[in-house]
């Protein structure tokens, strides 16, 4: 008869992941918030702490915290890359069914998780995202330009949450390792991962205060999500036929701008009218290099995604099942 396999040996049920930078006043006590919530599910469990260079204590606590309890990793970056690389590189390592993501500040309560995971196996949900309801942040320099860019993000990307921002999400890892992260396109995982087609929920969470350490963001990351949100929408819409995008408008106004040359052209021959000072044929030239421009871009642009795709097999589809006697 085999033996019982050590429950230890086995791949955890659930990843929780935490980028951590500069957290050190914080770290213990989520730490015991954790363990008193994961250790009374019956799920087994691995926390993956990512520590991005802080230059305070907190690898320090980190390697303790591994050190008394092996279901604790750490990794710890060489210099500082961003919250995005921070989670990129914790579902790079999470060998769980479940990927639950966190922030180290204790503004996110690790209580919601089991809630949270009831929600997502009683609807079969992929994706179950916090929603800060009550969000305890500075109402004129944080909620309100989250309020209007939650509000743009579900317009333009289709995929229509109140809090894209709320960093307590889980989902099921077939999500986090089918969507590639760069910059700090974290937020719009649940909007990237639409390709792939995803049910997603969102469901009130609590939310305090950040009694220590200090938030590492300000007004200006409003402004970069704007334009990481144009990045996306290109992304979603238009990653693997960019010619649709390029084409459709270097046509356009390659086909304006020849119409004005040929409407000029002849006004030339018929009436010997003087072409030199006229704008609009400087419009015209305008028009037609830029059409042209935009087409060849759009070729090249389909040259990369051949490149991007194939070079490293890359699928441009996900299967859900197949029903193959
Ligand atoms: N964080 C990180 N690297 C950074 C900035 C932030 O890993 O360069 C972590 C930070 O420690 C926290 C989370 O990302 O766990 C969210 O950061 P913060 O609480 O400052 O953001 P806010 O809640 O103010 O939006
Ligand atoms: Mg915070």
């Amino acid at each position: 008869m085999q033996a019982e396999p050590d429950k230890t040996d086995q791949l955890p049920e659930l990843s929780v992941i935490i980028p951590v930078y500069n957290e050190e006043p914080n770290l213990y006590r989520l730490y015991q918030q954790l363990i008193a919530t994961l250790d009374n599910m019956p799920e087994s469990w691995e926390v993956i702490f990512i520590d991005d260079a802080s230059q305070d204590g907190s690898f320090g606590i980190l390697s303790e915290l591994h050190d008394k309890d092996k279901r604790i990793r750490v990794i710890r970056f060489r210099r500082n890359y961003g919250q995005t690389a921070g989670l990129s590189a914790g579902f790079d390592h999470a060998r769980g069914q479940i990927v639950i993501t966190l922030d180290a500040d204790l503004q996110n309560d690790p209580a919601d998780i089991p809630m949270l995971l009831e929600k997502m196996r009683e609807g079969g949900y992929d994706i179950v995202s916090g929603w800060r309801k009550e969000r305890k942040d500075n109402t004129l320099l944080r909620k309100v330009p989250s309020h209007v860019a939650n509000w743009l993000i579900s317009r333009v990307t289709g995929v229509y949450l109140h809090d894209y921002g709320c960093s307590l999400k889980l989902y099921r890892s077939e999500v986090v390792h089918n969507v590639s992260l760069y910059g700090e396109l974290h937020r719009f995982v649940p909007a990237l991962a639409s390709w792939m087609g995803v049910s997603i929920l969102e469901v009130p969470v609590h939310h305090h205060p950040r009694t220590a350490g200090k938030s590492k963001y300000n007004l200006s990351r409003t402004g970069r999500v704007l334009l990481d949100l144009i990045t996306v929408n290109f992304l979603l819409n238009y990653s693997v036929k960019p010619m649709h995008i390029f084409g459709k408008w270097g046509i356009i106004s390659f086909l304006v701008g020849f119409a004005i040359a040929l409407y000029l052209t002849i006004l030339k021959l018929t009436t010997g009218a003087q072409l030199a000072q006229r704008p609009l044929l400087f419009l015209a030239i305008l028009l037609i290099i830029v059409g042209v421009q935009f087409i060849s871009m759009g070729l090249l642009a389909e040259l990369l995604i051949r490149i991007y795709y194939e070079a490293q097999h890359k699928p441009i589809y996900m299967v859900r099942e197949v029903l193959d006697d």
